[in-house]
């Protein structure tokens, strides 16, 4: 399990997450939605100290860290644990599939190239992509490289997968095939917890949704109470701005 607790971040004078407290449960799709702007990403960015709270903590099994004291070492500790998918995936253009998806194991985690090259293959062919290691992104669709983003994620064998709009940057028709391979990733059980504006989607996959707004969580349900007759107003306002 990881949790937040009393998360606080301004950027200048304006107050974007306000002592935010979330618990993602082990096994859960949590889904993040909200207007722009509301701090999603940065919520996520917050998990794994990319973004270091004001104040508040993150807590993941016998690791607590403390925005205002965590040391180099605790955040390297907390990143241990968590990986990050990003919109525009953020590959390597001059390392191949399999370079990208190595490359944290060898840098990270410490394995030699043959081992990080082994378990690299077995990520990719998770992904569907085993016949694509040699590839450079440039000779992959976007759906292809979100895929690579998305082993090269699960090579860190994190406790929590964070995903921030993993499918907004891509054309309509490579959107199917990322979804697709991130239900395979849920249903195996991998906690996550993503960012996204495919509705359809977050109602068919996540265990909760969560509706951020004004620095607070507004909204905390399972779909069918998010999607139902009982939404409150706001959220059903947000998603009129989607039909
Ligand atoms: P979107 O749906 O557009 O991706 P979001 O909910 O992810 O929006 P954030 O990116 O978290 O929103 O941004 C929340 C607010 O914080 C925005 O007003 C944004 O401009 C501001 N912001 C984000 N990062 C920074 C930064 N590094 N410096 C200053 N302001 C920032
Ligand atoms: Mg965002």
């Amino acid at each position: 399990m990881i949790a937040l607790e009393k998360i606080s971040k301004s950027f200048g004078d304006r107050v974007i997450l306000d002592e935010l407290s979330l618990e993602l449960a082990q096994g859960d799709v949590t889904a993040i939605v909200g207007p722009s702007g509301a701090g999603k990403s940065t919520l996520l960015r917050c998990i794994d100290f990319l973004e270091r709270p004001d104040s508040g903590r993150v807590i993941v099994g016998d690791l607590t860290v403390d925005a205002e004291t965590a040391t180099r070492g605790e955040i390297l500790a907390l990143r241990r644990h968590t990986a990050m998918v990003f919109q525009q995936f953020q590959l390597f253009s001059r390392k191949t599939a399999l370079e990208n998806v190595a490359e944290g194991l060898i840098v990270i985690r410490g394995l030699d190239r043959r081992a990080a090259e082994r378990e690299a293959h077995v990520q990719l062919d998770r992904v569907g992509l085993a016949d694509h290691a040699g590839h450079y992104p440039s000779q992959l669709s976007g759906g292809q490289q979100q895929r690579v983003g998305i082993a090269r994620a699960l090579a860190m064998t994190p406790r929590v997968l964070l995903l921030d709009e993993p499918t907004s940057a891509l054309d309509p028709e490579l959107v199917g095939e990322v979804l697709q391979t991130i239900r395979a990733i849920a249903a195996e059980g991998q906690t996550m917890a993503i960012v996204s504006h495919e509705m359809h989607f977050v109602r068919q996959l996540a265990d909760r949704i969560l509706f951020l707004e004004g620095g607070r969580i507004a909204q905390d349900s399972p779909p069918e109470e998010f999607f139902g007759p009982g939404a409150n107003p706001r959220t059903l306002a947000f998603l009129n701005d989607y039909h």
